[in-house]
């Protein structure tokens, strides 16, 4: 397939944004023949800068949850924008929307608005310290909390300092989070956790709900605060804080990502357990208070009360995963898919440098499907059953292309080369 628009951006791109891309939306780490830039989005589909579609089964990494320009949700944009955004206070729907969450998340008493989830995370972390005057925060290896120099996964141009007062854990494991406690003493401000274990190029595991009582229980016993990351996973598992699901309730959790349906919001919400903290700090940003992205949200929460769009992501999920088993298997290959079935990590079996799985992702790509090779993926509730079946249809031929050329699929350098450090490393 010959791409000329996308051909011509990526040189243009090369000579004034540093690597040509940056951050996760860099297809550095992506199978070849994938799309750097795309000129729009409608529903479950998107279509690059060459007007090639795809079933977008990445949404936006997360944000895009009803559907790319949900009918409802850009109306509700389109009659704030003709009023006013960003402006030199607040509008009224900030107390509107702050209301609206406080009734959803049933852990929560307050909510401060912010632009992403690092925003949120790092805001938690400092309202954590502030309240409770203490430093040491726990967090799980390997865990995603944002790209701020305390959590980026990349340590170029951050100190040691940064994260100085960060202790780790094992996600799921409470011995580790035990002794990581204890490392804390009397200093332990708060205890960061995603929903479930979401982590880049490898099987996702849920919360074994045994961890995360403990994990309140070590809160409730020291006076620190439990903080759950619900940038990536939040209203993908529940209507409420996705520990509600497991009978968990943090005093603190970050959201980002989905709650306005893809326009630029991201907020901490938290109990009355920690109000003074919030309280106390200060943080803010030019555009933490604009209205368009709150009009988003209040008409995005309004349809994930009104609507299944829940129970149908997950439906269409099921039937992906096992229609993909089946397919696989058909082929002689066997698939890792773990993780909520709306938010499905597919792995090959037997794949340690990922080959297997960028062949069959650049195959998809191909036959108009977008997957990702090593991150989890997303479901949207403008998927349909014909959606799932188009995949499917796709995927049955993807595995078959792929069991011919087995072995002359060749490794991507760098993310193979990455594979062996980590393996080294474990
Ligand atoms: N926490 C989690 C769990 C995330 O998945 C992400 C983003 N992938 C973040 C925090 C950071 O969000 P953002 O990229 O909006 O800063």
């Amino acid at each position: 397939m010959v791409r000329r628009t996308e051909q011509i951006l990526k040189a243009r791109a090369g000579k004034v944004i540093p690597n040509g891309m940056y951050g996760h939306q860099s297809v550095r780490l992506l199978p070849e023949s994938f799309p750097q830039f795309f000129n729009r989005a409608d529903g479950a589909y998107l279509w690059d800068s060459d007007n090639t579609r795809y079933l977008d089964l990445m949404c936006a990494y997360g944000p895009n949850l009803l559907g790319y320009r949900e009918p409802r949700v850009e109306a509700a944009v389109a009659r704030q924008m003709a009023l006013g955004d960003t402006m030199t206070g607040p509008s009224p729907l900030i107390v509107d929307l702050a209301e609206t969450l406080v009734a959803m998340i049933s852990h929560a008493d307050w909510a401060i608005f912010c632009k992403n989830g690092t925003d949120a995370t790092t805001m938690a972390m400092t309202v954590a310290r502030a309240e409770t005057r203490r430093r040491k925060i726990l967090v799980a290896a390997g865990a995603y909390h944002g790209s701020a120099p305390w959590c980026t996964p990349v340590p170029a141009g951050t100190l040691a300092e940064d994260r100085a007062h960060l202790i780790s854990y094992v996600y799921n494991d409470i011995e580790s989070l035990e002794a990581a406690a204890a490392m804390a003493g009397d200093d332990l401000a708060g205890i960061f956790a995603t929903p479930f274990k979401h982590d880049a190029f490898q099987d996702q595991a849920l919360a074994d709900p045994d961890y995360a009582r403990r994990a309140r229980a070590i809160c409730d016993a020291k006076g620190a605060m439990l903080i759950v990351d619900d940038v990536r996973a939040g209203f993908r598992l529940a209507r409420d804080c996705s520990w509600s699901t497991i009978g968990v309730e943090p005093d603190l959790s970050c959201w980002g990502k989905s709650f306005a349906n893809g326009y630029p919001i991201s907020a901490l919400l938290g109990s009355d357990s920690c109000r003074a903290g919030a309280g106390a700090i200060y943080m803010t940003g030019s555009f933490w208070y604009s209205a368009v992205p709150m009009a988003a949200a209040l008409e995005t929460l309004k349809i994930l009360r009104e609507t299944d769009y829940l129970e149908h992501m997950a439906r269409l999920g099921e039937r992906l995963r096992s229609g993909l088993a089946a397919q696989a298997g058909a082929q002689g290959f066997s698939l890792r898919q773990t993780g909520p079935a709306q938010m499905p990590q597919i792995l090959f079996a037997d794949d340690p440098d990922l080959r297997l799985g960028f062949g069959f992702a650049e195959n998809m790509l191909a036959r108009g499907i977008y997957m990702h090779p090593w991150h989890n993926m997303f479901l949207c509730a403008a998927m349909s059953e014909d959606d799932i079946e188009f995949a499917l249809t796709a995927a049955g031929a993807a595995f078959a292309d792929l069991a011919a050329v087995r072995a002359t699929l060749k490794p991507h350098p760098v993310v193979s080369a990455m594979m062996k450090s980590r393996a080294a490393h474990a």
